[in-house]
């Protein structure tokens, strides 16, 4: 069977191919996603950070005009500054407590006045910035220390670790934020802790002030990004999917279309596959050539020589057969009319088309080409319109029927018999010849009954007053029976089986030499 050729590479693409064109568009936009939700949430971690950072530089920048305030102050007896003191606690919004220092020693306190403890330099990063996790007022909650040292004296400035978590808490919630002073970072549980600073999984960023001594971490827990891409992406993404499900699906028709019956013969059509077989009709008596049916065959690359019952119900279904024909009727003219001169006069030729080809008045056209190749009245074109399928009657059929008769082609009602042809039918469609089916042929040497519808058909038609052409004659029983009974003409295996174009003019150049020689009809197998 033509059409179910095996290609298994194709098959194996085309279950493949639908599947990639519709996946890589959206794997692709799916990566493109993912980059832009990387990139924007880096860009955001950034900008977080520096504001954050920003807002702990403003808080800093408070408790660095109390300290400086304070510092001409330090290495003065306490009971003179205790106001002084207490009143920066008062008016600077971030200072929680104040304390002069001299000479190594804490001397005084907004808190408690006079006291003494003494300092190591070493707890200051760069000698400013302490982050304690709570002091003897408050122990376990967060405290940054500031401190401004001139020579022996220096001001120490409290900030309370609240203000501290707030400015971590200051954009959303969704980010993972790390104030980091030197070896001590403080995270949004409020929990200052030493040692290595844990690095966000995704779009970690660090903010590293230049005015003091501290840096923000900043970035985003695991899932983030796919969190980001759902909620700015999701109609992006569905859109895509159905983009590419359509892109998928329309390759899938492609691809069907591609290796369908229909593009099967469609190539097969522009390879000119398709090539005329001859099988020839002789007339009753003497048996000689009178005329020749053309009957299609395809010369498949792969399958060989395709019968024509397994091509050409597709070509009818697809309407390619018109074309088909087309070819058919140039071919044999190209390979027949060099060798008119081997027929006799009125040589019938037979081509099959079908109904639907009536419906077009480009067979006319096809027709009077054909004539065209061959010199005056040597062939006579016979249609053969097969009864299985009748030509519906339209203004185009009627056109198209009289200008074939005016061109002087002739009607033969192929497989008559077999379908429902009415006398109507075969007046309007002008028919000058029935070809009885080789069923009816068959039943010569059966019964009584299968023999007399035999002969009901061949004087039905013999009372139309058509001519009549018996086909599938295998016998001489069958052959002798229909001359008898007034069959003008006879085709079938018995006086030839359909054969190639070469084999044809070989037989026809053989016909004429034992002809010239010998008045007896021949007889041929391809
Ligand atoms: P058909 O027009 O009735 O052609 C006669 C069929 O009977 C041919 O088969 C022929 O090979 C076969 N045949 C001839 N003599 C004998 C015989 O003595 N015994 C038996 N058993 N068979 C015989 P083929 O060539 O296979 O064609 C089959 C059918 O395909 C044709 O039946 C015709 O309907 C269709 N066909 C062939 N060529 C064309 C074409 O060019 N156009 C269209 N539309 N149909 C075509
Ligand atoms: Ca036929
Ligand atoms: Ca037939």
């Amino acid at each position: 069977m033509p059409f179910s050729v095996k290609h298994h590479p194709l098959r194996f693409w085309r279950h493949v191919l639908p599947w990639l064109v519709g996946l890589v568009p959206v794997l692709c936009g799916l990566l493109i996603m993912q980059w832009q939700s990387e990139r924007e949430l880096h860009n955001r971690s950034e900008a977080t950070a520096q504001r954050v950072g920003n807002q702990i530089e403003r808080i800093l920048a408070n408790l660095s005009k109390a300290a400086s305030d304070l510092l001409p102050l330090a290495g003065q007896p306490c009971i003179n500054e205790k106001l002084a003191l207490r009143d920066q606690v008062t008016r600077r919004a971030f200072v929680r407590s104040t304390n002069l220092e001299y000479r190594g020693e804490l001397y005084c306190s907004s808190l408690f006045g006079p006291y003494s403890e003494q300092v190591d330099t070493s707890d200051y990063v760069e000698g400013k910035l302490w982050l304690m996790d709570g002091n003897s007022v408050t122990p376990g909650h967060p405290l940054l220390v500031y401190r401004l040292a001139e020579g022996e004296r220096a001001a120490v400035v409290t900030v309370d670790g609240d203000h501290l978590i707030g400015a971590l808490y200051l954009l959303g919630n969704d980010n993972y934020l790390i104030l980091q002073v030197g070896q001590h970072w403080l995270d949004r549980a409020g929990k200052v802790q030493a040692g290595m600073v844990p690095q966000p999984e995704v779009a970690a960023t660090e903010f590293v002030s230049t005015r003091y001594p501290f840096s923000i971490h900043s970035g985003f827990s695991e899932g983030k990004v796919a969190q980001q891409m759902r909620s700015e992406y999701l109609a992006m993404f569905l859109l895509l999917v159905i983009l590419g499900a359509i892109a998928g699906a329309t390759c899938y028709w492609q691809l069907r279309r591609a290796s369908s019956p229909r593009a099967e013969l469609q190539r097969a059509i522009e390879a000119n596959e398709f090539v005329p077989f001859f099988q020839p009709v002789v007339r009753s008596g003497d048996y000689c050539w009178a005329g020749v049916e053309v009957l299609m065959r395809w010369q498949h690359p792969h399958e060989g020589l395709v019968r024509p019952d397994l091509f050409i119900p597709y070509a009818e279904h697809s309407g390619q057969i018109v074309p088909m024909t087309r070819q058919l009727f140039q071919r044999t003219a190209q390979l027949l009319a060099p060798h008119a001169e081997l027929m006799e006069d009125g040589f019938h030729i037979g081509i099959n088309i079908t109904a639907d080809h009536c419906q077009d008045m480009a067979l006319l056209d096809d027709c009077r080409q054909f004539l065209a190749a061959f010199p005056n009245d040597r062939v006579r074109l016979t249609l053969e319109l097969t009864e299985r399928k009748l030509v519906a009657p339209s203004d185009v059929t009627h056109a198209l029927f009289a200008g074939l008769h005016d061109l002087g082609v002739m009607i033969a009602v192929d497989d008559f018999g077999t379908g429902q042809s009415s006398l109507a039918y075969l007046r309007q469609f002008q028919v000058d010849y029935l070809k009885i089916d080789q069923s009816f042929v068959a039943m010569i040497g059966g019964d009584a009954l299968s023999l007399h519808i035999l002969d009901s058909i061949i004087e039905l038609s013999s009372k139309l007053g058509l001519g009549i052409v018996a086909e599938g004659v295998e016998t001489e029983a069958q052959r002798d029976y229909l001359a008898r009974h007034n069959v003008d003409f006879q085709q079938g295996y018995l006086f030839a089986r359909p054969m190639s174009g070469q084999a044809f003019i070989q037989a026809l150049q053989a016909q004429g030499v034992a002809s010239a020689t010998d008045n007896q009809p021949l007889t041929f197998d391809s």
